[in-house]
């Protein structure tokens, strides 16, 4: 799972996923539509009554912020998942002991992932996120402002190879990092929507400094030389011919604007593949 934002649960589930197939959850970033759904994820999907998780699964992302001009240190994944389970603790405490499920916390393996400061060099070379038997999972730093750290995730297996750009500006560090793979799922925004709807200037920079057109997206798959770009966590309205036609002047290969539940192949067709 990449992200877990409002609705990921019941879509994971509409996608035929159960808990039992959960291996590893990997967050970009701790804006809320990114996370909020990751303790009813871990909720609802966790024991045999559920047909969810009995192993040990790992949820990876960002550390804590200590260096926030907001002040202060700001909660990682680790205190996120943490304080979820403390807020659940009546919950998870009653199925424990009255449906003999097993204790939450120690399936979870939840890892703050290590970051390369920003503006280091270190900040422009993908890092080693997991391994398993399956999928090898990369990453790199993006410019989400002023979220940091901020990640993108590429993700190699025998199947074929797929990269998410969470919630990035158009970034060259996301096209290092997504060379060759053979699907880019990538974030836009439609700043005119913004703008005419008269949002407030601080919403509107926000969007502008931390967002990518679509025409940036088609722009950093052409750099990357993908096999095929999905634009997907669309920010403003307009038909999918608006966003695939802006992104389509700057990328040959095909462009797909993602609609809820939809699939896409990657690679050759492998028997078990989901
Ligand atoms: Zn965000």
């Amino acid at each position: 799972m990449v992200d877990f934002g409002l609705g990921c649960t019941r879509a994971a589930h509409e996608a035929g996923l159960r808990g039992k197939d959960f291996a590893a959850g990997f967050v970009t970033h701790l804006h809320s539509d990114h996370v909020v759904e990751l303790p009813g994820f871990l909720l609802w999907n966790w024991g045999d009554p559920v047909e969810g998780f009995t192993g040990p699964v790992s949820v990876l992302g960002p550390g804590r912020d200590e260096t926030h001009p907001a002040g202060g240190t700001l909660a990682g994944t680790r205190d996120l998942v943490a304080h979820a389970l403390r807020a659940y603790s009546y919950d998870i405490d009653i199925r424990v002991h009255d449906e003999a499920r097993p204790d939450l916390a120690a399936l979870l393996r939840t890892v703050d992932l290590a970051t390369p400061a920003h503006g280091s060099a270190e900040a422009a070379r993908p890092f080693e996120v997991y391994e398993d038997s399956r999928v090898k999972v990369t990453g790199i730093l993006v410019e989400h402002p002023p979220v940091r750290p901020a990640l993108a995730f590429r993700f190699d297996t025998d199947a074929g190879s797929v990269v998410f750009s969470g919630d990035t500006a158009e970034c060259a560090g996301l096209a290092v990092l997504a060379q060759g793979a053979d699907v880019l799922v990538h974030e836009a925004v439609n700043l005119d929507f913004y703008a005419d709807k008269g949002f407030a200037p601080a919403f509107l920079n926000h969007q502008r400094l931390s967002h990518t057109t679509p025409e940036g997206a088609g722009r950093v798959a052409a750099a990357a030389g993908v096999g095929r770009l999905v634009l997907s966590h669309l920010a403003g309205r307009a038909e999918p011919e608006w966003w695939s036609s802006r992104a389509a002047a700057f990328f040959d290969g095909p462009v797909d604007v993602a609609a809820s539940g939809q699939r896409f192949a990657v690679g050759a067709p492998v028997a078990s593949a989901v």
